[in-house]
This record gives C-alpha cells, sequence and structure tokens, in this order.
C-alpha cells in the first residue's frame, strides 16, 4: 500500500500567499483493481507551480482541498495496456506525490520526446505554458514578419517563449522583466530589446526608446499600470493578447485605472482576453511545433527546478515574487 502526501489549501490566500496558507497531509491509496478505475498507480517526479493557482483557488477550490496543478507523473503499477510502466504521462492531479488513475485523463508524452530532453518541459516550454505563446501569437496577436512585439513577464515561462517565437516569425521582440540578470538572459536567447521595469525612471520612455515607431503586438501578461501606459505605444490597429494579470492577482482590493477607451479608439486597437484551452483541439500540433523549435536549438529552454516535495509553497510563493528565470518547477 502507499502513502501519498499531498497540499491542501488551508486557508484562503487573503493577499500575498503565505506558507502558513498551506497544509501537508497524507493519504492511503488503495490497491490497484482489474476492473473499475483503479488501474494505474502514478509517483510525481515534477511538479508545475503557475500563477493561475492564486487566482483560480478562489474559483475553484474551497478550504480543504488539494491545490490544483500539474505533474509530470511516472506509472508505476498498470492494470491498464495503454500505459507501460514506468511510461511518463502529464497528468492535472494537483499537489500530491502519488494517485491513482484509470489513465482517461492523462496524456502520455509525445511519443518522439527525445531521451536527452529534460521532461520536465513538459511542464514548460513544451507544455501549457508554451501552447500559451503558440496561440496567443498565432492566433490572437496574428503577429505577422516585420512587425514589433512587445511582452511582459519575458523571462518567465510563457514571456520566454513569446519572444522566441516572435523572432522564429520574423519579428522585432522587445522584452521587461524584473531584474538585470533577467535582462541578461532575454538578451541572450535573442530578444532585441530588454529593460528592468522596476529600476527604469520611466516607463514609458523606456518602452519608446525601445521601438520608437511603437508596437504592432502587445503580449500583456501582466495587466494594471504596465498595461495602461504600454497601451498609448500602440501603432495604429495593433492587438493586444490579453494573457495574464499578475500584476493584479494578489490584489485585495482592485485596481483603478486609467482606462484603455480612448487609446483604444483613436488607435483602432484590438484587445482580445484568451484561455489557452480554447486551443485544447489543436494541443498535438502546438506541441509538436515547440518540440520541434527545441529540439533544433531555435527555442531555448530555462527551468528554476526547486528540489523536495515539502518546499511546493515556497516555490509557489517565489515564483509569484519574481525569483523564477523561466519555468518554475518542483523536482519531488
Ligand atoms: P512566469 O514564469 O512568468 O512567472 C511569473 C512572473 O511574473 C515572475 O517571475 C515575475 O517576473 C512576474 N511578476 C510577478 N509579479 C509581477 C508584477 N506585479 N508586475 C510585473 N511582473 C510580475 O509565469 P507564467 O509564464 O506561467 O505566466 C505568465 C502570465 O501568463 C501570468 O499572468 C499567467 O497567469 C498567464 N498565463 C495565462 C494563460 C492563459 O491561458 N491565458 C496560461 C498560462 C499563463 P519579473 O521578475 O519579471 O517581475
Amino acid at each position: 500500500m502507499v502513502i501519498a502526501k499531498a497540499w491542501v489549501l488551508k486557508k484562503h490566500f487573503d493577499g500575498f500567499p503565505k506558507t502558513s496558507d498551506f497544509d501537508m497531509k497524507t493519504i492511503e491509496l488503495p490497491n490497484l483493481k482489474d476492473g473499475g478505475e483503479q488501474k494505474l498507480l502514478l509517483e510525481s517526479v515534477f511538479l508545475s507551480v503557475d500563477p493561475y493557482m492564486r487566482p483560480y483557488s478562489r474559483r475553484v477550490m474551497k478550504e480543504g482541498d488539494i491545490m490544483i496543478g500539474t505533474q509530470v507523473a511516472r506509472i508505476i503499477e498498470s492494470k491498464n495496456p495503454a500505459f507501460a510502466v514506468g511510461a511518463f504521462v502529464v497528468g492535472d492531479k494537483g499537489w500530491r506525490t502519488h494517485f491513482i488513475s484509470d489513465g482517461k485523463d492523462l496524456q502520455l508524452l509525445p511519443s518522439n520526446w527525445p531521451e536527452s530532453l529534460p521532461k520536465s518541459l513538459a511542464l514548460g516550454t513544451v507544455g501549457m505554458p508554451g501552447l500559451t505563446a503558440y496561440f496567443g501569437l498565432l492566433e490572437v496577436c496574428k503577429m505577422k514578419p516585420g512587425e514589433t512585439v512587445l511582452v511582459n513577464a519575458a523571462a518567465g515561462a510563457v514571456g520566454s517563449v513569446v519572444g522566441q517565437l516572435a523572432k522564429i516569425g520574423g519579428c522585432k521582440v522587445v522584452g521587461c522583466a524584473g531584474s538585470d540578470d533577467k535582462v541578461a538572459y532575454l538578451k541572450n536567447i535573442g530578444f532585441d530589446e530588454a529593460f528592468n521595469y522596476k529600476t527604469v525612471k520611466s516607463l514609458d520612455e523606456a518602452l519608446h526608446k525601445a521601438s520608437p515607431d511603437g508596437y504592432d503586438c502587445f503580449f500583456d501578461n501582466v495587466g494594471g499600470e504596465f498595461a495602461s501606459v504600454a497601451i498609448n505605444q500602440m501603432k495604429k490597429y495593433g492587438r493586444i493578447a490579453v494573457c495574464g494579470a499578475i500584476s493584479q492577482y494578489n490584489e485585495s482590493v482592485p485596481q483603478k485605472g486609467p482606462y484603455v477607451q480612448i487609446p483604444m479608439i483613436f488607435k483602432e486597437l484590438q484587445m482580445e482576453g484568451f484561455i489557452v484551452s480554447r486551443w485544447s483541439n489543436r494541443r498535438e500540433e502546438g506541441l509538436q511545433a515547440l518540440l520541434k523549435w527545441v529540439i533544433e536549438g531555435k527555442v531555448k529552454c530555462h527551468e528554476q527546478v526547486t528540489e523536495g516535495f515539502e518546499n511546493m509553497p515556497m516555490a509557489f510563493i517565489g515564483m509569484l515574487k519574481g525569483e523564477n528565470t523561466g519555468k518554475a518547477v518542483v523536482k519531488v
């Protein structure tokens, strides 16, 4: 019999999450059965910590629930012939070390996944964040060669892929991030211009200097004040993909304007919010494109790996504070 460890939401977050908002519990897992739903026993190998967990916890969880989240897991016992022992899958089973499944809700890693490629990338560049960059740029920004793309939280899981895909698409890319090391990283992975939004004297001036003619596409991961300033630097008919609003997730009191209508009208902008699951029927297409670019070295990956399941709350809080470069993951 296997005893799983799991992290539960002890108390709904109020403002910035604290380690005391979480509790660890143990769960005794049943033995596998030939019929029914208990066909596979899995162990989490890598777990993801993502910004969405902060706003979604309020929407979909109650206190005492296991934290929502995705993992790369290994099959350690199987009574389902479609899943061999030792195979790796992506699951959406929350913050737990082990779990039971019938296999219906698990995605095997692409069969052409190279042995040398870390499997944790299935939570990042070749997973949900990479797909967010891919579909957000292609379907929402509708970027075209020769255009200028702006992305914020650019050194993170989604942003770092946005910048690199925009370069592959023949665009000029401007990114900003919250430390000088992250800015150096952005230059290193091919961004044309990058700056530290925390230390520039004027965000408006920094955006203007990076692209004096303005921006055709703005991939917004941050929202709030940054977006209010950036919208004024859009070119006429520019497109804004509203991907995330991390500057607002921990606010107890909602931020107020400036409001978007005036620049939206006079620049005739398009602004569209999106959730990556809209394209779940094209998941395979997106994953294969990302995997190919990673294998060819056209998209570089960086991960912030925290060791130890017991450190999940710390890794989550650290990611919200900006401690990660690239995708924040936890190695069990
Ligand atoms: P990241 O890896 O980018 O990690 C979060 C980063 O956000 C931090 O490293 C930090 O970097 C930055 N950040 C934190 N607080 C602020 C703030 N107040 N102002 C500006 N930047 C801040 O996370 P992801 O790439 O996974 O996610 C990026 C965004 O995309 C999030 O808003 C997320 O919710 C959204 N998202 C949306 C999806 C969708 O389907 N719509 C899917 C996946 C993600 P720094 O040091 O630069 O401040």
